[in-house]
C-alpha cells in the first residue's frame, strides 16, 4: 500500500516510523523546509511511553529521559501540597512503563531516526485532498499533486486534509493562553523539584518540569483571555508581561520565571469530538482529528497512539474501509475523553477563590486516601491503557 502522510510534526513522524515497520510505502509531507520543533518540553506519560516501546523505541527515549518523582499539585502562593502521585518503582510497576520528560526536538528526533531521507519531502505545502478511482490525491502549493493508496492527514490543529473532507468550522476558542518557556539550568536547582508540578491559582496555573536530562526547567504558565487576539496562534512575548501576569504567586516560581531569557505565548484551541475521522482513501491523526488542551498532557501522548494503532489496523485488515473502521473504533471514544476531561481541566485547575481551592483540595486528599493515583489530575484510566492490546486483539 502506498501512504502519503500529510505533517512531520509528533503525530506524522510517529506514524510514518510505525508504516514503515510495517512495510508500508510510505512519503512524508511536511510545509516547514526541515523537521522541526519549538523549543519546550514534553510530558510522556506511560501510556504513551508503551506506544513508543511498542514502536521499538524505547530505548531510546530512555537515553534521552529525565525521570520526575512525582506528579505534584501546589498552591500558588503558599507552595503547600495539594496532591501527590509519586513516580518511583510502584508507580512504574503498576502502568508497566515509567513517566518521562523530554525536550521535544529529542522526541521528534527518536521518532525520525529511523526514518530514510527518501521517504521525506520538505517544502510542501498540502493545499487540498480529493478521493481518485484508486486511492486519494494530494495536491500542493507548488501544483504538484501525490497519488496514493491512502492519504493521512497529520497536518496539525489547523488541517487542511480535515477542511477538505469534512468542511471548515469547529475550532473552538478555550479561553486560555499560555507562556512557554524554557531556563537552562545546568542541572537540578532547590527552587525547582525534580517533579511535574502544577501550581494552581486563581484563574490561572503554572507547570514546571525538567527536561534535557535535569539541564533546563520547562515552563508552560497559562493565563485566561476573553478572546485570541494575535495573527498567528503563537507569538513572542515579553518576559516582564510573564511576570507581571504572575506578580504575587511562590518565590520559587518567581526565581525561575526571572531567568526565562525569550517566551512565546500560544492561543489555545481545541474542538468537540468529531464523530468520523475517514472517508474513502483519506483519514486523520494527532491535533488534525481531537486538538485538545494540553491539561493532562496527553495530545502527543494521543498522535502516538493514533500513530501505533493505525499502522496495525492497516496491517492486520487487508480491507482499507475495514482497517479505517477498526482504527477509528479504537481511538475515538478514547480520545474524546480525554479531549473533554482536559477541558474540565481547565475549570478545575483555575479556581477563581480561595474557598473554592480549598473544598477542591479537600476532594484531592479524599481521592488520595482511596488511590493515591486516583487524586490530583486523576489520570488513572488515561494511563492505564496499553495500546498493545489493540494489536494482541486483531492478531487474536
Ligand atoms: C502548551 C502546550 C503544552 C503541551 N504539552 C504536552 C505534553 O506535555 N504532552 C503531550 O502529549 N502533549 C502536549 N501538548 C500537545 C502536543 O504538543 C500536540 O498535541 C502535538 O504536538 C500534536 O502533534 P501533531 O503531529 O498532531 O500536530 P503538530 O505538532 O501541529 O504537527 C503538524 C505538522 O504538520 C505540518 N503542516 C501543517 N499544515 C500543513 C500543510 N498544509 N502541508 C504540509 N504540512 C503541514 C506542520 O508544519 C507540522 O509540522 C502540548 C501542547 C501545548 C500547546
Amino acid at each position: 500500500m502506498k501512504i502519503a502522510i500529510i505533517g512531520g510534526g509528533i503525530g506524522g513522524a510517529a506514524t510514518a516510523h510505525a508504516l514503515l515497520r510495517k512495510g508500508f510505502d510510505v512519503t512524508i509531507f511536511e510545509q516547514a523546509p526541515a523537521f522541526g520543533e519549538v523549543g519546550a518540553g514534553v510530558q510522556v506519560t506511560p501510556n504513551a511511553v508503551k506506544a513508543l516501546m511498542g514502536l521499538g523505541l524505547g530505548d531510546k527515549l530512555h537515553a534521552a529521559a529525565f525521570y520526575p518523582q512525582a506528579v505534584s499539585g501546589r498552591h500558588w502562593q503558599s507552595g503547600r501540597q495539594n496532591f501527590r502521585i509519586d513516580l518511583g518503582p510502584e508507580f512504574r510497576a503498576h502502568y508497566e512503563a515509567p513517566f518521562i520528560h523530554v525536550h521535544r526536538a529529542d522526541l521528534l528526533e527518536i521518532l525520525i531516526s529511523e526514518l530514510p531521507v527518501a521517504n521525506c519531502r520538505f517544502g510542501m505545502r498540502c493545499t487540498g485532498v480529493e478521493q481518485t478511482a484508486n486511492g486519494a490525491r494530494a495536491r500542493f502549493a507548488d501544483g504538484s499533486y501525490f497519488d496514493a493508496d491512502l492519504v493521512i492527514g497529520a497536518d496539525g490543529v489547523r488541517s487542511v486534509v480535515r477542511s477538505h473532507i469534512f468542511g471548515e468550522g469547529g475550532l473552538r476558542w478555550t479561553g486560555h493562553q499560555c507562556y512557554r518557556a524554557l531556563v537552562p539550568t545546568g542541572g537540578v536547582v532547590d527552587y525547582v523539584a525534580p517533579e511535574s508540578s502544577f501550581w494552581m491559582g486563581p484563574k490561572a496555573h503554572v507547570v514546571t518540569y525538567y527536561v534535557k536530562g535535569g539541564q533546563a526547567v520547562n515552563i508552560v504558565a497559562v493565563t485566561e483571555a476573553p478572546e485570541w487576539v494575535a495573527e498567528s496562534w503563537s507569538t513572542r512575548a515579553s518576559v516582564e508581561d510573564m511576570l507581571r501576569d504572575f506578580d504575587g504567586w511562590h518565590p520559587d516560581l518567581r526565581t525561575l520565571f526571572e531567568g526565562v531569557g525569550e517566551t512565546f505565548t500560544w492561543g489555545l484551541f481545541d474542538r468537540d469530538p468529531m464523530e468520523r475521522w475517514s472517508q474513502g482513501a483519506v483519514t486523520l491523526l494527532g491535533d488534525a482529528c481531537h486538538p485538545m488542551l494540553p491539561f493532562l498532557s496527553q495530545g502527543a501522548a494521543m498522535a502516538i497512539e493514533d500513530a501505533y494503532a493505525l499502522a496495525e489496523a492497516l496491517a492486520m485488515h487487508g480491507d482499507l474501509g475495514t482497517a479505517l473502521a477498526a482504527y477509528e473504533d479504537e481511538r475515538r471514544p478514547r480520545t474524546a475523553r480525554v479531549q473533554l476531561e482536559a477541558r474540565e481541566r481547565g475549570r478545575t485547575y483555575h479556581l477563581p477563590t480561595e474557598e473554592e481551592m480549598a473544598r477542591r483540595d479537600a476532594e484531592y486528599a479524599r481521592r488520595a486516601k482511596d488511590d493515591p493515583r486516583t487524586t490530583g489530575i486523576n489520570t488513572d484510566w488515561v494511563y492505564d491503557y496499553d495500546p498493545r492490546d489493540f494489536a494482541r486483539e486483531i492478531a487474536a
